[in-house]
Formats: C-alpha cells, sequence, structure tokens
C-alpha cells in the first residue's frame, strides 16, 4: 500500500465573533481537509489549520508522499523536513504563539495516515495508539465573551452579544443545556481583570460542582495574576497561561499554590523540559495538530507522566475529522485527566457524514469504525470550499478584525 495522490482542499466555516486578548474571530474560520489515496484505493482523512502558511506547506510537501507507505512515520517526517526547508512557524505575527510548520504539516499527515493504516487493518485508530483507556471522552464547555455579530456576517448569531458576567452566566446555562458539560473554562484577558474574577465567582455560584478554568492569554502581569489567584482561591481547578512567556510563568509559579496550565509556553518537546527546569507549569495540554501528530501527543503524555505534569487537551476552531482524531488521542493517553477543550458548540457545519455529532452529558464515544472512524461528506466539503474561495479570506488575525469593532483598538499583552 502506498500514496498514489494527495488531496488537499481548505475551507471556509461561518464562524462568530468570539473575543480574546489579542482581538476576535474572523467572519470565517479557515480549515484544511487532506486525503491521501493509495494504489490500492483507500483514503486516509486529515483535517489541519487552512490559514495561508500552514495550506502553502502541506501543498508543497503534498507532490513529495507519492510513493509513500503510509505506516513508515520516519520517512513522512523526513520527507516534510526536505520539502520544507525553510522552516518557520505558521501562526500570524499577531499570535501569542508560533507552531513550526513542519510540525503542523507533519501532524496533519500522521493523522491521514494512521486513518490508512486503521482502515488496511480494521482496527480504529485508538488501537494504533496503544489501546484506549476510555471510550467515553469528557469535554468542558468553552465560554467566550463576544460581539453580537456585524450585518456582513454570515453566521448564525450563536448566544447574540455576552460582554458581562451575568450574561457569560447566562451563556454557560444555555451552553450546558444544550451539550451537558461538566466543567466549565472561559476564554478570559477580555475584560478588566475583577470582571473576570466576579464572572467567574457568579459562575461558581450557578455551577457549584463543575470544575472551571479560566484561560487570560496572557493578558495579565505577574503581579495582576497574583491578584486574581488569591480573589479565585478554592474556585479554579487550573489556571490557564495567565501571564506571557515562561520566565513570567515561573516567577508567578513560585509565589501561588493554584496549578498553572499552558498551551503557549510550552508548544514543542524542548519547552517540556525547559517548563520543568524552571517549575513554571504544571499541566501542558496536547494537541494533536502541532504536537507531531497523534504518536507526538501520546508521547507527550509519558514525557509528562514521567515528570510529574498534568495533562489537558487544547482546542482551536475544528470540524468533525480533528474532533474524532482529538477522541482517540484522549481515549489512548491514560494522564490526560481532565476535561478536553473544543470549540464545537461555536459553528453549525459539519464536513462527516451524519452531521453534527452528539455529546451525551459533556462526553464523546469515541469512534468503533476503522480508522478515525468517519466518512467525508463531500458535498458539504464543496460547499465550504466554495466560501472558501468567496470570501478571499486566506489568513487569520483577530486583531485586524478586531478594528471593525474598535476603530482604535490596539493589541496589548499583557494588557492588565
Ligand atoms: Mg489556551
Amino acid at each position: 500500500m502506498r500514496i498514489a495522490d494527495v488531496r488537499i482542499t481548505p475551507i471556509a466555516v461561518p464562524d462568530v465573533p468570539l473575543v480574546n486578548t489579542k482581538g476576535v474571530h474572523q467572519r470565517v474560520f479557515l480549515r484544511a481537509v487532506i486525503e491521501l489515496v493509495t494504489d490500492t484505493g483507500l483514503i486516509g482523512l486529515g483535517e489541519a489549520y487552512g490559514a495561508k502558511r500552514t495550506l502553502d506547506g502541506l501543498q508543497a510537501v503534498a507532490p513529495k508522499l507519492d510513493g509513500l507507505d503510509p505506516y513508515h512515520f520516519r520517512d513522512l517526517r523526513s520527507r516534510v523536513e526536505l520539502a520544507l526547508p525553510e522552516g518557520g512557524g505558521v501562526n500570524a505575527p499577531t499570535a501569542l504563539a508560533d507552531h513550526k510548520v513542519v510540525d503542523v504539516v507533519y501532524s496533519a499527515f500522521e493523522i491521514a495516515c494512521l486513518d490508512l493504516i486503521g482502515k488496511h487493518t480494521d482496527r480504529p485508530m485508538y488501537d494504533l495508539l496503544g489501546g484506549a483507556v476510555r471510550q467515553d471522552i469528557p469535554f468542558g464547555g468553552y465560554l467566550f465573551f463576544k460581539f453580537a455579530n456585524l450585518p456582513t456576517a454570515i453566521s448564525t448569531d450563536i448566544f447574540g452579544k455576552v460582554m458581562t458576567p451575568d450574561a457569560m452566566v447566562e451563556e454557560a446555562r444555555e451552553i450546558v443545556g444544550q451539550y451537558g458539560y461538566r466543567s466549565l473554562k472561559l476564554k478570559g484577558g477580555v475584560l478588566e481583570p475583577d470582571l473576570e474574577v466576579e464572572t467567574m465567582l457568579k459562575l461558581r455560584e450557578a455551577f457549584p460542582d463543575h470544575p472551571l478554568r479560566i484561560d487570560p492569554m496572557g493578558a495579565w502581569t505577574v503581579a495582576t495574576a497574583k491578584h486574581v489567584v488569591e480573589k479565585l482561591d478554592g474556585v479554579l481547578e487550573y489556571l490557564e497561561d495567565p501571564v506571557r512567556g515562561m520566565d513570567a510563568m515561573a516567577e508567578l509559579s513560585a509565589q501561588i499554590d493554584m496549578p498553572l496550565a499552558t498551551n503557549l509556553v510550552v508548544v514543542e518537546f524542548e519547552q517540556v523540559i525547559e517548563a520543568v527546569k524552571k517549575d513554571a507549569v504544571q499541566i501542558v495540554l496536547s494537541d494533536h495538530h502541532y504536537w507531531r501528530g497523534a504518536t507526538g501527543a501520546i508521547q507527550l503524555g509519558e514525557m509528562c507522566r514521567a515528570a510529574n505534569l498534568g495533562v489537558s487537551m487544547h482546542s482551536n476552531s475544528h470540524l468533525g475529522i480533528s474532533l474524532a482524531a482529538m477522541c482517540h488521542v484522549a481515549a489512548a493517553t491514560p494522564n490526560l485527566t481532565y476535561d478536553c477543550d473544543t470549540h464545537y458548540p461555536w459553528y453549525d457545519r459539519e464536513i462527516i457524514k451524519g452531521g453534527r455529532v452528539t455529546f451525551k452529558d459533556g462526553k464523546l464515544r469515541v469512534p468503533e469504525g476503522p480508522g478515525l472512524g468517519v466518512k467525508l461528506d463531500e458535498n458539504a466539503v464543496a460547499e465550504l470550499h466554495t466560501l472558501y474561495n468567496e470570501m478571499m479570506i486566506v489568513d487569520r488575525d483577530d486583531t485586524d478584525e478586531m478594528l471593525k469593532y474598535i476603530p482604535d483598538y490596539e493589541r496589548k499583552v499583557p494588557r492588565w
């Protein structure tokens, strides 16, 4: 079984204006659908970021995969590195972390290879990763402050404007009512810190048994973060990226007992070692999109076990192929003991057959079919590819988008 053809289809998915510390989501988010076609007629699926640098990387590597044995991940890795000699990162300059293009492109193709191997052996992907330690994957409700849609929006405006603590509690009630989530995470760094403290306290009152987290994405100074930690003592299960940079995280960590989590300062294996040396974080967020695929994400889990760090799971806006891969990785990572993040409630499209998946009590059953266990809805992909061509948005830039809402907006991280 060898790779005979590679299809990469960029798509645009209608999104809502979710606010974060560097700006606001654009009218669409971008993804790339990957199909690896073998000489035996099997098709392996993958889903990657769809912004320009990732897409360019995927397209540069695609012709080099001809003849690849999908079982040979080392060969895949060296083909990716050879095809992308300049390396570099994929994220917008206004983003707060950068992911290496070789890791992101490798990751996307590795998932598609695993899907192929699963189909070839008639095994679910989690069996290729060591077997499942859990079949039902718990996800948490991912809460966002948000603007109301602009008149130019093309999405359904889920939940309308949410920019106060009370509105956030209502949003949480809606999302828990619809999906049954048993924990909640707030994307913070949007309102003044004391208002976000008030938000968390109101969420605690409304959901006395839900583990709570807040992720201000580096919006606070060490002094501000310390103030927040004092106010939220006993309220949070962990605090995610309160301050910017490894050294600031270490400085804060030395002064508090609350566990710190990150998907900003630890995004490569080398940084795990630095974080341990500096005792900068206690929990690392896994993500198969940049931790060198599913096998890398599993290795991260093992590395965190050895280093006595916790493991949680990060999310970007994604569709059903990525969600299935997240479930398989979570199923096969024994020490992934926190509820996974997902942006799934924030859009209404899907690209897999059967349409939108259903959460039960906040959980998803890991797909049982061979490989990822999902099939592509080609009509849905074609529709979103047409939208990609029409929208003429090829990169993500939350800061630029923010100027449409706040014309004198200035990106400042940390802001408080
Ligand atoms: Mg985060």
